[in-house]
């Protein structure tokens, strides 16, 4: 390739391995489209074996299953719920439609994982939640975590939507907290074709009363399975199961998923080795896992000088033809976080971290020869 490229790279594709269109032409054609279709129980089958996990619920978006978590753990108005203002709004917003008063603290340097020393010092006796974030699938300091909830006795619910196949001291990412949310939408390693989600129950007083809230507050799969003598209204809840022709698409994805893992981390360890001297001169700080965490290449990023420098970056790469992208708004300087929480900590690494932070392609599918030209491109702006 030139020095631009001829064709736009994108920052991310949907997962598609090969199998997608038959498993759901497959489901269309034996009109398998209910509660217990094939694909639905085969991607529970996988997650349970894949993450240890007795319970993972099938849901239509990893924002629906954090909605849920919060309506099980009855969150009020006037309750604080802790998360990081590093991350993405719908950690917030499942709380906020409660009436929840979201504290925001801030994220580790190292890992822009929420920092568990800031932790207890935000907890109040209206504290109802903790929410951390793995941000790119590198887990937070989860003993340290569960420690001061178990202390205060207040539930924690993972957002692992980043973390599918990473684990935490040998512990797969969801299956720590009294639940776990996972995503399957367009922009994670994989995908449900459009959206998908689990919600990952650990503490099995919450299932039962899950299981009505994902089937529009009903008792439908107890009466299905002959539990219960009729269907009827049980509780509040929405309809926020999985759809039979995600879960088609979505198993085709899981059944290939070592072929995807081993593509993606080739891609995060080739930028991460490329980097290495930028790095080490101190142009550029890179992603850094703790012993105790497997990361899955969810996102490759690198953090730059400043703003100026990073839209700078951003302008560059664009001109190259190569689309990259900061990350994210954070929530307490958004509209939306405004409104509905406050500081619970100073949030200085959180507002240098969505000012320095760059993400760079990586996606199944993403060629060498596309990395390479992407890599040069990057050792081109600090030449
Ligand atoms: C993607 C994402 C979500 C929402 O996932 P959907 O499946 O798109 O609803 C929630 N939290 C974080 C941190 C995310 O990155």
């Amino acid at each position: 390739m030139s020095d631009t490229s001829p064709t736009l790279l994108h920052l991310n594709r949907p997962t598609k391995v090969g199998r997608e269109a038959e498993y759901i032409a497959e489901v269309v054609a034996n009109e398998d489209l209910g509660e217990y279709s094939k694909y639905l129980l085969k991607c529970e089958t996988f997650l349970k074996d894949m993450m240890g996990c007795a319970h993972p619920l099938l849901v239509s978006s990893c924002t629906h299953a954090l909605e849920i978590a919060a309506m099980l753990l009855d969150i009020k108005p006037g309750d604080e719920v802790i998360m990081p203002s590093f991350t993405f709004v719908s950690t917030g917003n499942a709380f906020a439609l409660r009436g929840a008063t979201l504290v925001f603290i801030d994220v580790r340097r190292d890992t822009l994982c929420m920092d568990e020393t800031l932790l207890e010092a935000a907890i109040t006796p209206k504290t109802r939640a903790i929410v951390p974030v793995h941000y790119a699938g590198i887990a937070c300091a989860m003993d340290e975590i569960m420690a001061i909830a178990r202390n205060h006795n207040i539930p924690v619910i993972e957002d692992a939507a980043h973390s599918i196949f990473a684990s935490y001291k040998g512990r797969a990412l969801g299956t720590m907290g009294a639940m776990g949310t996972l995503s399957f939408d367009i922009m994670k390693n994989i995908c449900a074709g459009g959206q998908g989600g689990a919600l990952v129950v650990n503490d099995a007083q919450y299932l039962a009363r899950a299981e009505i809230m994902i089937n529009k507050g009903t008792n439908r799969l107890a009466f299905q399975r002959g539990e219960e003598s009729q269907y009827e209204w049980k509780d509040i809840g929405s309809f926020y199961a999985m759809s039979a022709l995600n879960a088609a698409y979505l198993y085709a994805n899981m059944e290939e998923a070592e072929t995807i893992q081993s593509h993606r981390m080739m891609l995060w360890n080739n930028y991460h080795r490329a980097f290495k001297w930028l790095a080490d001169a101190g142009h550029i700080t890179l992603p850094f896992v703790p012993e105790a965490c497997e990361h899955n290449a969810h996102i490759y990023f690198i953090r730059v000088k400043d703003r100026t420098q990073r839209d700078a970056f951003i302008a560059f790469m664009r001109e190259q033809n190569v689309t990259v992208a900061f990350h994210f708004v954070p929530l307490h300087v958004s509209a939306g976080g405004k409104q509905y929480g406050g500081a619970g900590s100073a949030l200085d690494v959180t507002v240098e971290a969505a000012d320095t932070l760059v993400r760079l392609p990586v996606f199944y599918g993403f060629s060498l020869e596309e990395q390479r030209y992407v890599l040069e491109a990057v050792l081109r702006f600090w030449a």
